[in-house]
């Protein structure tokens, strides 16, 4: 990980100042660890910081600490705008193109001209920010705002919430630390975060024990639907938004469906494709193992992005004919799929 130029961010932070974090539409726990961590750090250090996201968070990061301070964009676009033009410094957090936090509060992001900071760990960034420290190798952003404090000389500021925050980014963005992305230096990261008073039990269990019945039965459908495309060692799941409603489908409770498909033996490339009659789209995520970039497929054919092993996208075209768009595209990848 490189910090270029953090000695003239250090001398910019060493005054109080107004800045906000931003982080990504349909925030994930890395989105909202992260946030929440330099969030909690930069009001030690003595200055004026709100926390925005485009839209609100799942169930299972509710708990978070100081998640109640956040201010949900979309639902208070008055008051968020004035942020946004108000800060003199602006935080991007895990992501890097404006149009990921939505039409809405892009169009503000565009307009303004503060600093910008980036802190992300993902593929190809758009160039906007005054500050990039950016590694699509590590992790998890979390990770990289512990390295980033850490470049602060400023570890010492780690204290149980804080600590609390960069855990539950660490966790999830690594599947529990089982995804290749986790590395000797996640694991001296996480011990030294358990010492800081990060309760990882306990961490695990808020994030993971949220199952509904509801919830079940969506899987149980999700997985009836699975269809595997043998000769490509593909698999994926469709999700109807009617299936969505016969089971009171809530933020979150498709999170990991997607992971089922690729957990077939012999399937190395995944992809969920769910309705969303209000927003008039598929959104698909996409996952592989070993070498098939799924951000390049993603980047291509449906308008998304992401990592090498996980991508997200999305399509305008009706459910069926998205399945079928993706399926006339395996062919053109033979030479990695089969
Ligand atoms: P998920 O499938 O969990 O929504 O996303 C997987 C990964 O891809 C995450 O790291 C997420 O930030 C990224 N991602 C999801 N959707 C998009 C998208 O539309 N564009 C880009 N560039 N990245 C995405
Ligand atoms: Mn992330």
């Amino acid at each position: 990980m490189i910090f270029k130029d953090i000695e003239s961010l250090k001398l910019i932070l060493s005054e109080p100042k107004t800045m906000s974090i931003v982080s990504h539409r349909n925030p994930d726990g890395d989105a909202y660890g992260s946030s929440l961590a330099l969030y909690l750090y930069l009001l030690k250090l003595g200055h004026k910081v709100t926390v925005l996201s485009p839209n609100d968070c799942p169930d299972f990061l509710k708990w978070l600490p100081e998640e109640d301070k956040i201010v949900i964009f979309e639902n208070n676009i008055k008051r968020g705008t004035k942020i946004i033009e108000d800060s003199e410094i602006i935080f991007t957090l895990d992501f890097n193109a404006f149009h990921r936090t939505g039409e809405k509060m892009s169009k503000v992001l565009e307009k303004v001209d503060p600093i910008y900071v980036m802190i992300d760990h993902h593929q190809q960034p758009d160039d906007y920010a005054t500050f990039s420290y950016v590694d699509p190798e590590v992790c998890s952003t979390s990770q990289i705002i512990y390295q980033f404090l850490e470049k602060m000389d400023h570890l010492q500021y780690i204290d149980k919430d804080i600590a609390t925050c960069i855990y539950t980014g660490i966790l999830t963005d690594t599947g529990s630390f089982r995804f290749p992305s986790t590395s000797s230096e996640t694991h001296k990261i996480v011990a030294h975060l358990l010492d800081s008073g990060a309760n990882n039990s306990e961490i695990y269990n808020k994030i993971h024990d949220v199952n509904t019945y509801s919830r079940m039965q969506l899987l149980s459908t999700a997985l009836q639907n699975m269809k595997v495309v043998k000769k490509y060692h593909t698999a994926y799941i469709t999700l109807s938004q009617n299936e969505l409603n016969k089971y009171n489908f809530k933020k979150g409770d498709t999170e990991g469906f997607v992971n089922y498909a690729l957990s077939i033996n012999d399937v190395f490339f995944s992809a969920i494709f769910i309705e969303d009659k209000k927003q008039g789209i598929i959104k698909i995520s996409f996952r592989s193992v070993g070498d098939f970039s799924v951000n390049e497929f993603s980047r291509n054919h449906f308008n998304g992005g992401g990592h090498i092993n996980a991508a997200g996208g999305k399509s305008e075209l009706p459910l069926k004919n998205t399945v079928s768009k993706f399926l006339e595209m395996l062919p053109l990848y033979k030479d990695s799929l089969m």
